[in-house]
Formats: structure tokens, C-alpha cells, sequence
């Protein structure tokens, strides 16, 4: 320890922590030449598995894939004795591995990292410790664990108590007996689910106090699964390495089928063999769509429910332990090993404390409004503070300045959950922002760690001494976890996933949950890149490459990602009788589409025959008439129809309870330039002269139109108000064709990928238009006479070639003095937000959609109630 006045002792690197994390990262920086100090407030290795001693703790990922995978020969070393090693097996092996590399005399014990400040001068981090030791090093690296802050029981009189008090995370290293003893059980998280059952063999009496039941299912836990030994044995490396590229750090195999059209038998089938199986990821992956669909995760839920019943006899019991107010997977759930049997025992009771909370803890025991209970012991199984809490317990800041806690007071904001802008040299393992506890960490820590020795070296082959995010890489990588999130259930539930668990803790989603393999994918880039999003400085100078890794929406993402795995011709190569057939057989897959009061065919007059059209009656109430909205469906005036769009019809209809009359107009190249536009033209007409037959309130009429639906919806609000009618309230434009230049900047951005390509858009225009048409406002409405033109509501995509002529209608429509609402689809292509019920994301920007369609009619007139 150094006197005061003495040298601080100086290091390249100082970890703080020697669980999972701690000792692998020693281990490797050590491999690299480093100099590195451990620092850890336990007097022992292990971290989790140090800490968590009560009876009945085990992991809850099988333990042949949550362990390291660095070294072959470790792995031949160590062999586990079951599916789910119990805490003093996994904390055996973490000290095997501490003595295997050596690494304990770089381990500084009993000793907690208290203070943090960067100076800047130096560019070095001085540490404190609790036993008053000052160091100055490079690199400071937390790897603090995400579970390992307790959260302290917010209950009134807790510390009165005077018989013993267990905490499940600080149990003592000495054996508890409870036996003879009345005890209380305080959670029923995963440790409370774990250690109820065994103190229940011993107490005489055992009262558990539930404020929220989990989703728990039986581990069936035994030797370790014979098909993984055996898919190890005959290729470890294969199975590791699909454990790295697979979505929770374990191979699994995934599903297609979808909970909420699949048959009663497979919902049943599917569900049963999960429940055998007696595995997380197996339980949260009965459906594809559990995690984003309410009523799929329902359909699991349900089934869990029906086994909780079936165990516990007593009802009222049965239904308190029921979990009905959170989706299945948005808490964590847990495995159990005879934990709902345990309520069968006579001497165990549950007490529901939504109906009979706690009102204090006594010196001999609880009390709530209409009880009080003696105890000789009380143990709780409170939960952690997760995954920040360790963090901003050091007193981290810069010089003087920012503190990690007052920078996150908001919520935590990281770089890929490695690091955080304004803390240089400042590392997380696993921090927020990473998939950390959506995964199996093992597999998690390694990557980490991986990537932070990676880039360290790095940078001292480089000569930089300093690395920091830059604010937009951050928030950015902040703004797609957010995203990812979005699109799931999980910010639903007040998880500790979401920080609901403790008081004051702002409610964001924590984790990354895009997958491990998606993240693996974003933090290799971000190297290949060149450390995109990083400022890096030193004696070899400085580098900033600036940006974001993930810009685009994640199901956006996935979908591309599936349609070129299909590897399908593109549309451009295929004779317009093929792609139209293509785009049929595309439309038979889909979800299926919104509910809506009414869908009727019919015809309307058109200029050179009949125009076939869809209505669609929203439900009642409100009863109608309703305003009316003329939509013209998407595909380049060559491809889609009434059917193509029924999805995003029965959407609008939904959302804005209008009649959507959707058109078919003639398509080229057997109509070319203007008949589509002149088929809009007048179904606008014919529409607004029956709009009472239609069951529409006259004078309330829009027009919306996707893609070169857009073009023509847009082209006919100019025609109307050249002709003088009819009235438009309003134009909804969803990503439009506008213009025929195709030179904008979104072309060479976006012209290749995103399912509108620059190739496709000229074979549509070849299609459409000659080239001496093409300046014609009739077909390239932003070259028109806009002024006088009805209010617009314009929806451009990023990843969209007609992006930038979107924007400029928007801005020259603004210069007319048109009231312009520009909706700007973030991270998403030409066709996705259209994509109703299979990207998510969408749902959002429809109902901004939505919403400036209801605000282009008077605000209905509700019947009012009249007095007496
Ligand atoms: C009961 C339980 C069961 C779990 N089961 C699983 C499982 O089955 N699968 C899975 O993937 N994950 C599981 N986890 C998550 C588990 O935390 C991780 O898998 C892993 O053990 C984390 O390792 P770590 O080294 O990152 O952090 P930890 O193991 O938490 O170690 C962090 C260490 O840092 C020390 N520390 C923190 N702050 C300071 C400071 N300021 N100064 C000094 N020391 C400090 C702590 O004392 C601790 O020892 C479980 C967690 C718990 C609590």
C-alpha cells in the first residue's frame, strides 16, 4: 500500500474486478505485455460467483457454453459435473482458472476502486482505493459486473430487525442452517426462485413475500445435455464459434413459425418440448414473433400459466404466483428446480404483497396491514441495481469536471456499451448498451474484453495514447439500442432491465438486444472501419473517424437481409409479366392485415374505361360518414394493384377512421404517360361527387399515394386546383416519386440495396414516360405551379433514393406558403414503412401519417349531452 506522500505506482492498465471479466482481461493484457493491476472489494476471485452464495444458486445457462472458450486446452482441463453447475462448482472453476494462468499476483483483494479523475495533462487516470492506495494509469477498465451492486430493501424498519438477515448476493461464506427456524423470504426474482425451494427443506416455517410473480420454468437440471458434449466433443471449435455468430452467445436452433397463425397442435407441440427442454433461450423462442406480437406471447404465457395451476393446489395460491402483468422474456424469467411444488408444502405460504403490502419490518418481523409475522431469519432476494450501479458507484470524473453519475442521470449513454464520451480511456465490460445479460455472458465477456485488448494494441502499434467515442458515434449507438428495444415488448415491463427496480433509477432499456451476433458484427465493423465513431490521439498523432455504425432501423435491416439471402433477380431484369407475378407471390406471404368495419369492391368511371377500386370502412364507433382519403397504391406506374396495398390501406383506415377508397389506376407500359395520372384525376372527381354514397361527408376528401401512387396523388391536387375542384383537404405524399432527375445525392447514397434501386427506378420511368415527358409537371409535379396547393403531409426516407426530391417538394411547397408536414422515416428505406405487420418500426411513422390525415378534416363532432 503506498504511504501518503508517496509515488503513485503508475500502470498501463487498472481492472476493476476479478470475476468472469476481470481475470480473462488480465490474463490477456498480461499476454500483450501490459502492466496491470486487479482490483476487487471481494477477498477472493469469482465476482457473481465470489458474492452469491445462497443456497441454490446455479447459472441458468447450461454450463457447457457458460464458460471460457479462449483456450482449448482449459476446456479439456475442466469438465462439469452437471447441466447447471451449482455456485461453488462455478466458483471452483473460476479460481482453477486464476491459478492456471497465474493470475492472483496481479489481484489486489479486499480493495474497492472508490475514486476515478482523468488528467487531462498527463493523460493518465488517477485511482483511489478504499484503503487510501493512488495509482495513475492509461487505461481504466470496469469490469464491475452487471449484477453485482445490491439493491438495498427500500423497506420501511429493515434495519430493526433483530433476528438474522440474509441478503442472497452477500451471502455469508459460512454455512446457514435454517433448520427449526421460521423464516421470510423477501423477491421472487431468480435468486428468490433458486433458494426458496432449499430453504424450505430446512425452515420450519416459511413465509415467501411476492410483490411481482415470475415467469419461471424447471430446469430440469442433471448431467450436462449429452447432444451439446457430443456436438463439442466432435468439433468444439465449430460450436464455438456458432455460439459467438448466434443471436444469445448459445447455438440454437431458430424458428419461422409465428404463434399467432400457427395450429393449436404445434403451439402445443412447440411449447411442450421448450418446458421438457428446461433451457432459457429454448422457452423465449417457442414463436419467432413472442417477443414483438402481444398475442404470441400470450399463447406462451397462457401455457406457462396453465402449469403453474396444475402444480400448485391451492387456486387462490396458483393465481398469486400467475404472471399477468408483464409479456413473457420482458422480465428475466427464470429455471427452478421445484420451486412452484414448494407452495404445496404445508408449512410454506406465499403472501401476495399487491394485496397485503408491507407496512414495516419489526424487530420481530413484518407487518402488514392485517398481520404481523414473527421470524427468526429474513432473507432477501431484493435484486441489483443493474448494470450501472457498479459503475457509478466509483466516483468517476474528469478533472474537476462532468461526473459519470451526473452525465447519466438521464439514463446511461455509451459507445457500443464500451465507453462514453467525455471519460477518455475509460472502459465497460459488458457496460450498458451491450447485449450483457440478453446473453450468455461468458461468451459476451470474451467478446469484450477481445475487443477491448484489441484495440489497445492497437493503439500502441499506432502511437495513440488517448481513445474517446465522438458525440455522434454515441448517441447514434444510443439511438439504435433505443431502436432495437422499440420494436419488442420488453420496455413494457417495469424490469430491471428498464431500471424500474430501483427507486429514482431512470426508465431506459438497458441492454442491447439486438443479438450477440449482431452487435459482434457492429463493434468488427467499427475496427475494419478504421475505429469508426473514435477520437484517437497520441505521439503518433491524431485520428477521428466520425459516424455512426447503425443508421438503419433494425427489422429494415433484417428484412433486406432476408430478401438477399433469397438471392432473387432483380425486378429490372424480369419482363413486366414476371415481375408483376413476382410482386403477387411476394403480397401471399404477408401477416396478416389490420381489422377494419368494411372491405367492398367496385368500379368507378374512368377516362378510358372502368377504374376497379377498393373501399374500406373503418369500424364503428365513430358511426359514419366519415371524411374520405383517395389513395393510389405504389409500383412505379407499372406494378402493384388493389391487392398490393391492402396492408397499408387497412392501416390508414385504422388509424384515422376514414373511408380509404383505394384506386387502380391503368398501368404502364400499356398506358403510358399521363393516363395514371389522368386516371387519379378523375377518381378524385368521381370519388368527391358520391362521397355520401360512399358513406364519406362531403368537402372531406384527402388524397394520399404511395411511391409513384405519390407522384399521381400529387400531380392530381395540382390538376384539381387548376380545374377548380374538387376541394382537396389534404395530401398525404409516401416517399413520392416528384421529379424524373435522378442525380440527387440520395440516388448515389441509396441507389443500391435498398430494395428501390436507381436501376429499377429508370426501368419505371422507361416504362412511364419518354424522355421529352419527362419535365412535364403532369409527371414531375415538383417542376409544377405550387402555390394555392392543399396542406401536405410528406414522408421521405433515408435510405431511399427519392429521398432528396422529397425533401425539395417539401421545402418548395413550404416557399409557396403550402402547409407542409415533413415526416422524415428514420433509418428507413423506400418501401419499409409501408411494410405493415412485418416492420415494426413502421407503426410509428403511420401514425404520424395517421395523424396529419385526421388533422386535414375538422375535428369530428362529437353528440354532445344534453342536460335533463
Ligand atoms: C445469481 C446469479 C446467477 C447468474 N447466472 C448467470 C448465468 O447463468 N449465465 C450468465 O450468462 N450470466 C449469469 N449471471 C450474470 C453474471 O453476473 C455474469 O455471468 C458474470 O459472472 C459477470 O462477470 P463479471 O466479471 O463481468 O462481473 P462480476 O462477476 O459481477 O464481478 C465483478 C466484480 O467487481 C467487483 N467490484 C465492483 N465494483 C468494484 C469496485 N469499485 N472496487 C472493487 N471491486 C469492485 C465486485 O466485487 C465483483 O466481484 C448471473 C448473475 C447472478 C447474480
Amino acid at each position: 500500500m503506498n504511504q501518503p506522500g508517496a509515488v503513485p505506482q503508475q500502470l498501463d492498465a487498472v481492472v476493476v474486478g476479478a470475476g468472469f471479466s476481470g481475470l480473462y482481461l488480465l490474463h490477456r493484457l498480461r499476454q500483450l505485455g501490459f502492466s496491470v493491476k486487479v482490483f476487487d472489494s471481494a477477498s477472493d476471485v469469482g465476482g457473481t460467483w465470489y458474492w452469491n452464495r445462497y443456497p441454490g444458486a446455479r447459472c441458468d445457462i447450461p454450463t457447457t457454453d457458460y464458460t471460457y472458450s479462449f483456450d482449448p486446452e482449459l476446456e479439456k482441463e475442466w469438465t462439469w459435473s452437471e447441466k447447471y453447475a451449482t455456485q461453488p462448482e462455478i466458483l471452483d472453476y473460476l479460481r482453477f482458472v486464476a491459478d492456471r494462468y497465474g493470475l492472483r499476483s496481479d489481484i489486489e483483494f479486499s480493495t474497492s476502486v472508490t475514486s476515478a479523475r482523468w488528467d487531462e495533462g498527463e493523460r493518465r487516470w488517477r485511482l483511489t482505493t478504499d484503503r487510501n492506495q493512488q495509482l495513475r494509469c492509461r487505461y481504466y477498465i470496469m469490469a464491475s459486473g452487471c449484477l453485482s451492486m445490491p439493491k438495498s430493501p427500500d423497506i420501511e424498519g429493515a434495519d430493526r430487525f433483530a433476528g438474522q438477515v440474509y441478503f442472497t448476493s452477500r451471502w455469508p461464506q459460512e454455512r446457514v442452517d435454517f433448520t427449526g427456524r421460521r423464516v421470510a423470504a423477501i423477491g421472487t426474482g431468480s435468486s428468490g426462485i433458486q433458494s426458496i425451494p432449499l430453504i424450505a427443506e430446512q425452515a420450519s416455517q416459511l413465509t415467501v413475500f411476492q410483490r411481482t410473480p415470475n415467469f419461471s420454468i424447471p430446469a430440469d437440471n442433471g448431467p450436462a445435455p449429452a447432444d451439446r458434449l457430443k456436438r463439442l466433443g466432435e468439433d468444439r471449435d465449430g460450436y464455438r464459434l456458432s455460439a459467438r455468430w448466434s443471436r444469445g452467445g448459445i447455438p440454437v436452433e431458430t424458428t419461422d413459425i409465428l404463434g399467432v397463425t400457427a395450429s393449436e397442435a404445434v403451439r402445443r407441440q412447440r411449447f411442450e418440448a421448450a418446458w421438457g427442454q428446461g433451457e432459457l433461450f429454448g422457452i423465449l423462442g417457442v414463436f419467432a414473433d413472442q417477443v414483438v406480437n402481444p398475442a404470441s406471447n400470450e399463447i406462451v404465457a397462457e401455457m406457462i400459466r396453465e402449469k403453474i395451476r396444475s402444480i400448485v393446489k391451492d387456486p387462490e395460491t396458483a393465481e398469486a404466483l400467475c404472471p399477468q402483468d408483464h409479456y413473457f422474456g420482458t422480465k428475466r424469467p427464470c429455471l427452478d428446480t421445484g420451486y412452484f411444488e414448494t407452495y404445496n408444502l404445508p408449512h410454506v405460504r406465499l403472501v401476495d404483497l399487491r394485496k397485503q403490502p408491507i407496512t414495516s419490518i419489526t424487530e420481530q418481523g413484518i407487518e402488514t396491514p392485517d398481520e404481523s409475522f414473527e421470524f427468526d431469519a429474513i432473507v432477501y432476494a431484493t435484486g441489483f441495481d443493474a448494470m450501472t450501479g457498479a459503475l457509478v458507484a466509483v466516483d468517476v470524473a474528469m478533472g474537476g469536471g462532468l461526473s459519470l453519475k451526473d452525465k447519466w442521470a438521464g439514463g446511461p449513454s455509451t459507445y457500443l456499451g464500451l465507453m462514453t464520451v467525455g471519460f477518455p480511456n475509460f472502459f465497460m465490460i459488458t457496460g450498458p448498451g451491450s447485449p450483457s445479460v440478453l446473453s450468455n455472458m461468458a461468451v459476451s465477456i470474451e467478446q469484450h474484453v477481445d475487443w477491448v485488448v484489441g484495440c489497445l494494441k492497437d493503439m500502441r502499434d499506432e502511437g495513440f495514447e488517448t481513445i474517446e467515442p465522438t458525440p455522434l458515434a454515441e448517441s447514434g449507438w444510443d439511438q439504435h439500442v433505443r431502436d432495437c428495444a422499440a420494436i419488442t415488448l420488453y420496455p413494457t415491463a417495469n424490469s430491471w432491465y428498464m431500471g424500474a427496480n430501483v427507486p429514482g433509477k431512470p426508465r431506459v432499456f438497458l441492454p442491447y438486444i439486438g443479438g450477440v451476433d449482431a452487435y459482434r458484427r457492429a463493434c468488427d465493423e467499427v475496427v475494419a472501419q478504421g475505429y469508426l465513431g473514435f477520437q484517437m490521439a497520441g505521439p503518433g498523432g491524431e485520428q477521428c473517424r466520425d459516424g455512426v455504425i447503425r443508421r438503419m432501423q433494425p427489422d429494415v435491416a433484417m428484412v433486406l437481409e432476408m430478401m438477399a439471402e433469397l438471392g432473387l433477380p432483380p425486378l429490372e431484369t424480369l419482363p413486366v409479366a414476371d415481375a408483376r407475378a413476382f410482386m403477387t407471390a411476394i403480397a401471399a406471404t404477408r401477416p396478416p392485415s389490420p381489422e377494419v368495419g368494411e372491405v367492398t369492391d367496385g368500379v368507378m368511371p374512368g377516362p378510358d374505361g372502368d377504374l376497379p377500386y377498393r373501399l374500406y370502412r373503418p369500424a364503428a364507433p365513430p358511426e359514419g360518414p366519415h371524411p374520405v382519403v383517395v389513395y393510389f397504391h405504389g409500383g412505379g406506374w407499372v406494378l402493384g394493384d388493389l391487392d398490393s396495398d391492402d396492408p397499408l390501406c387497412r392501416d390508414l383506415c385504422a388509424r384515422t377512421a376514414a373511408v380509404v377508397v383505394s384506386v387502380n389506376y391503368r398501368h404502364a407500359p400499356e398506358a403510358r404517360f399521363p393516363a395514371a395520372a389522368e386516371d387519379a384525376f378523375a377518381a378524385l372527381r368521381w370519388v368527391d361527387a358520391n362521397a355520401s354514397e360512399l358513406g364519406g361527408i362531403p368537402g372531406q376528401l384527402a388524397v394520399a399515394g404511395w411511391s409513384a401512387g405519390g407522384n399521381i396523388a400529387a400531380v392530381a391536387c395540382q390538376k384539381a386546383r387548376d380545374a377548380g375542384g374538387p376541394d382537396i383537404s389534404g395530401q398525404l405524399l409516401i416517399t413520392p416519386v416528384v421529379d424524373s432527375q435522378m442525380t440527387r445525392p440520395s440516388f448515389s447514397e441509396n441507389g443500391d440495396g435498398y430494395i428501390l434501386t436507381g436501376a429499377l427506378m429508370r426501368w419505371f420511368w422507361d416504362h412511364y414516360a419518354d424522355p421529352a415527358d419527362r419535365g412535364d409537371p403532369g409527371v414531375a409535379p415538383l417542376r409544377g405551379n405550387l402555390d394555392g396547393l392543399p396542406p401536405v403531409c410528406i414522408v421521405t426516407a433515408d435510405f431511399d433514393p427519392l429521398r432528396d426530391e422529397g425533401v425539395a417538394y417539401a421545402r418548395a411547397l413550404e416557399a409557396a406558403a403550402v402547409p407542409v408536414r415533413h415526416v422524415r422515416a428514420r433509418g428507413h428505406t423506400h418501401t419499409s414503412v409501408t411494410m405493415v405487420g412485418v416492420v415494426i418500426s413502421g407503426a410509428p411513422v403511420r401514425a404520424e401519417m395517421a395523424e396529419a390525415l385526421r388533422g386535414f378534416f375538422p375535428a369530428p363532432v362529437r353528440a354532445s349531452r344534453t342536460a335533463g
